[in-house]
């Protein structure tokens, strides 16, 4: 890799023509002074007037680009943003195969033709200068380039060989947020062939303590209701959350429940944000106090008698407990611990239980302490004891971060579980090996033995104590020897310089990613060490969960550019080499698995996740005229009815992974 492809910067690049700001010098030398400048330009006219000053070429009338090329092919495509949760609509031009433009979509319910800063750059994630290219080695400290094919011989060879002297646990398959829901089912399922539970994604340091604490209340861990009904809110409060910087366009539904609903809205945060600026009471609370702050709330509620005891009396268990913890949580004790006067609390309590609807918003503000769960846990007790759950304009809405972090959850990115939530029981595991057509004591055969089946793998935050610790302390058969990370970036780890040294010890490191990321140069490795270039989910097609489960369909924009491919491609590839298939299954059959158009594995699983699977969880269509109506207008995920022989294409699917 040229060191120049690397490094140049956007800031480097030549400006196209002259900027408004690049003519003010040439109208200094012009005798123009600032007093004259200002003058001739008139203060009440402001910038308009100081335009006309100008020379002609600076401003331009806005005109029609210029036609498209004879023969030139237009097409618009719809994909998702995929810098944050929300999941606003991208609506790509392409000409002649080339991304040349883009818009938020109008159409879309989530963002209705608005994109913040981030969303309107994500073509650069296509066209940037960063991407990574073609397939590397590093070779005693240099990278090489190498083929696809070299890369993924190497890679699986070496798999094989550390899963034949360690064992199924020794390899860490650390997968991504930002895969589409269909490659994380497979990166899922791919671990589960490997025979391991030790594959995680970024919702254990994000919001894994939200799906525990939310799933631990009312059995499912996700937003109860959706960005577009926070307008329903009479009461919109903000703890642990800061959506004007981090979920930008989701501020539009705030604001309009607060402007044309007249709607409260709270913001409790240390921190005086952006979000805070726009609130009707802002608490200003002393950090890591969620908990005594939500005590003390709840003990103005109960000594007012503002509970919802219809509600509690129909539909919660355990209330008298919490009544006896918030009896210990008086307004001088919570003064003490908290910072927040008793007038404040009992006002917040008051309009909160009283003005209804109430709903209460965090992202990880909440979940990024050790009693991460706790205070998601508080949450939802505030919500049950003041009735606000399971209506319109109530409910826990909980931002979460990547842009298919939800979806990845669902379908079982994770060391605790099988998709949707199974677990790991027994009869999770004979449920999905039913599913994917595989007998369960193949299964069974593929890990160390069923404990190892049956016990959570090791959590992303914690890999590298399985790669320092000597062998005899971790519960494994040996440590951990080698790592397969798909989009996923190393900044993730709060223990840094223990994951430092626990990449220097692994046998191997592969890195499947459009960027190279941290994890490339966290390290001092030498050897051992591969870049394998992804595309990104704009080169791809496949569906994706927002933050409010609405679950959506990207279409490929364009190709993927240099030699990256696809998510779906390369784990086909490695499963075919590391032959993660039943043996009886003949190999011609899972070549069309892994075919581009309409064999394309991507297309028949998502039909039968958007069918079948995610349906119990996500907002896909509820009936066939739901269906019509979405693939209409183009919102959510489309069932490929083109495909004319879907039952081979299954059959094919079987033929790697087993899957049908
Ligand atoms: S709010 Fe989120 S999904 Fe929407 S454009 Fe901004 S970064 Fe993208």
């Amino acid at each position: 890799m040229k060191e120049a492809d690397v490094l140049i910067k956007r800031g480097q690049r030549e400006a196209r023509r002259p900027t408004l700001a690049a003519d003010l010098p040439v109208q200094a030398s012009a005798g123009v002074d600032r007093r004259s400048f200002l003058r001739r330009s008139g203060l009440a006219a402001g910038g308009l007037a100081a335009l006309g000053t100008l020379p002609l070429g600076a401003v331009r009338k806005a005109e029609a680009g210029p036609p498209q090329p004879p023969g030139a092919t237009l097409a618009t495509r719809k994909n998702v943003c995929t810098h944050c949760s929300v999941g606003c609509t991208v609506i790509a031009k392409v000409t002649n195969g080339v991304w040349t433009g883009q818009e938020p979509g109008w159409d879309s319910p989530i963002n209705r033709g608005s994109h913040c800063c981030k969303g309107a750059a994500v073509r650069d994630d296509v066209l940037s200068e960063r991407r990574l290219r073609y397939p590397t080695k590093l070779v005693n400290g240099k990278w090489i380039r190498i083929s696809w094919d070299q890369a993924i011989d190497e890679i699986g060879d070496k798999l094989t060989e550390i899963r034949a002297k360690s064992g199924p646990e020794s390899v860490y398959w650390l997968g991504s947020a930002k895969f589409t829901n269909e490659a994380a089912y497979l990166n899922r399922k791919f671990a589960a062939f490997w025979g391991t539970n030790n594959s995680d994604h970024q919702a254990r340091i994000c919001h894994s303590t939200t799906v525990a604490g939310v799933a631990n209340t009312w059995g499912y861990g996700a937003m109860t209701n959706s960005y577009n009904d926070i307008r329903n809110a009479k009461t919109i409060m903000v703890m642990g959350g800061n959506p004007a910087e981090a979920h930008p366009v989701s501020l539009q539904h705030i604001l309009e429940g607060k402007e044309l609903n007249r709607a409260n809205m709270i913001v409790i945060d240390p921190r005086m944000t952006r979000t805070a600026a726009h609130a009707t009471e802002y608490v200003r609370v002393r950090p890591g106090t969620h908990i005594p702050t939500i005590y003390g709330m709840l003990w103005h509620i109960f000594q007012n008698g503002w509970e919802d005891k219809e509600f509690i009396r129909q539909r919660v268990y355990g209330m008298d407990d919490i009544r006896k913890e918030v009896a210990k949580w008086p307004p001088d004790e919570v003064e003490r611990v908290t910072g927040l006067p008793e007038a404040q609390v009992k006002r917040v309590a008051e309009i909160f239980a009283k003005q209804r609807p109430s709903t209460l918003i965090w992202a990880m503000g909440q979940t990024q302490f050790t009693v991460g769960t706790a205070n998601v846990r508080i949450s939802c007790i505030l919500l049950l004891a003041t009735g606000n759950v399971g209506h319109y304009g109530n409910g826990a809405n909980i931002f979460r971060g990547h842009t298919n972090v939800q979806g990845a959850t669902d379908v079982g990115l994770d060391v605790t579980t099988l998709p949707l939530y199974y677990g790991l029981d027994e009869g999770a595991w004979r449920h999905w090996c039913r599913v994917w057509e595989v007998d369960y004591d193949w299964m069974l055969s593929r890990f160390v033995d069923k404990t190892f089946m049956q016990t959570p793998g090791i959590p992303s935050t914690r890999w590298f104590d399985a790669t320092l610790l000597p062998k005899d302390q971790v519960a494994q058969p040996d440590t951990m020897k080698a790592m397969f990370i798909m989009g996923h970036g190393g900044n993730t780890i709060s223990r840094m310089p223990e994951a430092a040294r626990g990449i220097e010890k692994l046998d191997l490191l592969v890195v499947c990613d459009p960027y190279p990321t941290t994890w490339s140069v966290l390290s001092e490795r030498k050897n051992g060490t591969y870049l394998l270039p992804a595309c990104t989910s704009f080169e791809m097609d496949g569906s994706r969960t927002a933050s409010n489960r609405s679950l959506q369909w990207g279409e490929q924009i364009v190709k993927p550019v240099f030699e990256s491919k696809n998510d779906y491609d390369v784990m086909y590839m490695l499963a075919r080499k590391a032959r993660l298939r039943r043996p009886d299954v003949q190999e011609h059959q899972g070549r069309e698995w892994s075919g581009l158009g309409r064999g394309h594995p991507a297309r028949a699983q998502s039909r039968r996740l958007v069918d079948r699977i995610l349906r119990p969880v996500a907002r896909a269509p509820q009936s066939a005229h739901e269906k019509s109506v979405q693939i209409r207008s183009r919102h959510i995920a489309r069932p490929e009815g083109r495909i004319r022989s879907l039952r081979r294409l299954l059959r094919s699917a079987v033929a790697v992974l087993g899957h049908a």
